[in-house]
């Protein structure tokens, strides 16, 4: 019998890769999309995917240094190279292939996001995603926080069919839980599917959905293709996706409960109204998110 639970989402766009930018002398990226442009994606405020990049050893690490967050969260998924994080709240972590790091920046936080010494002396290929995740105005002024997600940490869960595999970084599939604590509901996943294969996804309902498609390519509940590099973006009605590989694909799966207030954001901070952004440049500014040792 078919239930109230297995719509297919529809597709509402496919969004290509714009033009590379740098985010400090470390982190090649594209924004795939940012919450002052369409679509809406929200929980998540903006997604910047560094596709794989030669680097070569150097004396010294690359990457960006000291600056504040306040308002959300930045979340680092480490595909290929190796980063560090250093911030005012005494946290330090280093993550390699696999691993994730999840900031808190909710009341304010000060960091830096360098390459890893070991990666730095050796040089090598980075591949990397940053993903923004808006926090509710009732946790915005929380203490800020850190988490390191070792990819050991994370359950893999095989698909039917021997269609690939799913690593749950956040959220739940089947009945396998992602290590990542989270303020609202929110699934981050990723999905490996073979050339040929199908996949069958189910997500809670009402989610804002995005696949970003980091290799490979394919359909998604019947679409066109989705190329290497594209971001699909599914509407909040209905639960399933069906992802068809035309090639061996990597898709980072993000889907999240909307949070339905007022965005407003100016470079590092994202809040709900104009006079809170200028408190944070104020209270940035007078030291008040802290500094690095
Ligand atoms: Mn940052």
């Amino acid at each position: 019998m078919k239930t109230a639970l297995n719509r297919p989402k529809k597709l509402l766009g496919i969004e290509q890769a714009p033009p590379r930018h740098w985010v400090g002398d470390g982190f090649p990226v594209r924004s795939m999309f940012s919450y002052d442009s369409a679509p809406s994606l929200s929980p998540f405020l903006l997604l910047d995917y560094a596709a794989p990049a030669e680097f070569p050893p150097a004396q010294v690490a690359r990457g960006v240094g000291e600056h504040p967050h306040r308002g959300f969260e930045t979340v680092t998924i480490a595909y290929q190279g190796e980063i560090e994080h250093r911030d005012s709240a005494g946290h330090r972590g280093r993550i390699g292939p696999g691993d994730v790091q999840w900031m808190t920046g909710a009341s304010g936080i000060v960091h830096e996001e360098m390459h890893g010494r070991a990666f730095t002396e050796k040089g090598g290929t980075l591949e990397m995603v940053q993903l923004w995740v808006n926090l509710p105005a009732s946790f915005k002024k929380s203490p800020p926080g850190y988490q390191d997600i070792l990819d050991s940490r994370m359950p893999v869960v095989s698909l039917a069919g021997g269609a690939g595999s799913v690593r749950v970084i956040a959220g739940k599939f089947d009945e396998a839980k992602g290590p990542a604590r989270t303020f609202t509901p929110i699934e981050l996943w990723d999905v490996r599917l073979e050339a040929g294969k199908v996949a069958n996804l189910n997500v809670p309902s009402g989610q804002s959905t995005g696949l970003l498609f980091l290799r490979g390519g394919g359909r998604v509940n019947g679409s066109k293709s989705v190329d290497e590099g594209e971001l699909a973006v599914l509407d909040r009605d209905g639960e399933t996706l069906s992802i068809e590989a035309g090639s061996d694909s990597t898709i980072l799966l993000l889907s999240g409960a909307p949070i339905d207030e007022p965005v407003v954001g100016y470079g590092p901070f994202v809040m709900n109204t104009e006079r809170e952004i200028r408190q944070a440049i104020e209270d940035y500014r007078h030291g008040r998110m802290g500094h690095l040792d």
